[in-house]
């Protein structure tokens, strides 16, 4: 780690994972071998290439590309492409790095990896987005397959881009596979994909919840973000009468005191999804509902807060607040969005915290079920994918429960951390070093 003191993300990452591992490690012989968390720290391959490409004005564009491939002893590399001005190597290490961890809890033979590029689809046209993904793959393509490389969507990358990089991928290898999942089910994708990290948090949180007898009803809920994870968990939590206060995006935060409905919900989508507007547009529409300009949802109170944006976007000062209020339980949604400050805070508080790892597992599930469909060139109804989808976050659930209980509550950062490992580790020292 040393050797990279401006990769923060990927040092915070690590050791948030090292802090509950390596006391477990020194308690458990077998894994003192084999240089174990060495060998984790350091990625599989780290690809990095340049993406030239022309606007439909005829200008000449130049961005960087990444795939971070970290860990395949579970099976093939498996997790999103993001697109971002601000990504960069530091942030698919860490997100690669986690990924790696995910994957292992869901049970499914899927490695880690995570990719992307510093382009911003924000305010591009759609034939500027598709140049950019053509010339993006052309660049990616040698390095994908479904049985050596499965990347998805993330920030910025929505069904749109998939649809131009899967076609894209098509016609420089011509084949059809599955080399990317989030594919919309007539192009081969999953029911369900679009919904399952959303769905999958709420599954998972109610399992907490269950476990403190506490029902999803009887909380009020905070969230941050209004993209495909923010939308399709409050999708969910309305479902089950959840009361949900807030959403928000880039330019603030949608404030609906009596609570989130359906017919809300569906222009919040309409706005996001479709007009790729902001949030300021629902809150014109709706007198009921407030626009806080700027500012993120965490000075609400509430009884649960979901953040489902970005790393780091919930602070010290923000945890803060969040406890002077009284929230009782934090489940990261998005990758990493606490900074280690608030963590340690919000543990030593005693506010319960299910990680992003746990928490936001649904959504490369059914990426995982999406390639056994496509392997086994079949498609599911929502119904069986949905059902699939619950017992994966009951299951690991229990294993945070398992590997995580302590006198008197239950660690779950420990528990997810200890449960991926074991799986990990097992099968690096079955397949040797390397
Ligand atoms: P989207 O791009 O669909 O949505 C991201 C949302 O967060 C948008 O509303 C965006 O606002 C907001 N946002 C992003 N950056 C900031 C910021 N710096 N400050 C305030 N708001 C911000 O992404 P996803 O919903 O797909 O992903 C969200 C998180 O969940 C990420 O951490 C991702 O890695 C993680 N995740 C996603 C999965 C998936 O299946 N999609 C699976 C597992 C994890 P605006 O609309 O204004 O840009």
């Amino acid at each position: 780690q040393d050797q990279y003191p401006e990769q923060q993300q990927f040092r915070q990452a690590v050791a948030d994972v090292f802090q509950s591992i390596v006391p477990y490690v020194n308690a458990t012989e077998k894994y003192q071998t084999c240089a174990l968390l060495d060998q984790l720290l350091v990625p599989d391959r780290v690809i990095e290439f340049r993406v030239s490409w022309q606007d439909g004005a005829g200008d000449y564009h130049v961005n960087r590309g990444w795939r971070v491939q970290h860990n395949n002893a579970l099976g093939a590399y498996k997790g999103g492409l993001r697109f971002h001005p601000a990504a960069n190597l530091d942030t698919f290490k860490f997100l690669a790095f986690e990924q790696t961890f995910k994957n292992a809890l869901t049970g499914l033979p899927m490695g880690g990896g995570k990719g992307g590029s510093d382009f911003d689809p924000k305010g591009k046209s759609d034939a500027d987005v598709l140049r950019f993904c053509q010339a993006f793959m052309l660049k990616l393509n040698r390095f994908i397959g479904p049985e050596q490389d499965v990347p998805a969507g993330d920030i910025g990358v929505g069904s749109r881009e998939i649809g131009y990089l899967f076609g894209a991928y098509k016609q420089i290898s011509g084949v059809f596979n599955g080399v990317l999942t989030g594919k919309p089910p007539a192009s081969g994708g999953s029911h369900i994909r679009k919904e399952a990290t959303g769905y999958g948090c709420v599954y998972f949180l109610q399992a907490m919840l269950k476990q403190q007898d506490l029902s999803l009803k009887d909380q009020t809920f905070v969230v941050s973000g209004a993209g495909n994870v923010a939308i399709y968990t409050v999708e969910k939590l309305l479902q089950q009468q959840a009361r949900v206060i807030t959403m928000s995006d880039s330019s603030g935060t949608l404030l609906a005191k009596d609570g989130l409905t359906e017919a809300h919900l569906k222009v919040i989508k309409q706005t996001k999804e479709v007009e790729r507007g902001s949030l300021t547009a629902v809150a014109d529409e709706f007198a009921e509902i407030d626009f806080i300009k700027g500012k993120k949802p965490w000075s609400q109170t509430c009884d649960v807060a979901i953040p489902c944006a970005t790393q780091n976007e919930l602070e010290l000062q923000d945890a803060k607040q969040l406890k002077s209020n009284g929230v009782q339980v934090i489940a990261e949604a998005a990758n990493m969005p606490l900074t280690s400050e608030a963590t340690e805070y919000l543990k030593e508080q005693g506010v319960l915290l299910g990680p992003s790892k746990a928490v936001n597992a649904g959504g490369v599930a059914v990426s995982g079920l999406e390639r056994t469909q496509n392997a086994l060139l079949q498609s599911w109804s929502s119904e069986k994918v949905d059902e699939q989808l619950k017992n994966i976050m009951q299951d690991i659930h229990q294993a945070c429960v398992t590997h995580g209980k302590e006198e008197g509550r239950i660690d779950y950062i420990k528990g997810a951390n200890i449960a991926a490992f074991v799986k990990l580790a097992d099968a690096m020292l079955f397949q040797g070093i390397g």
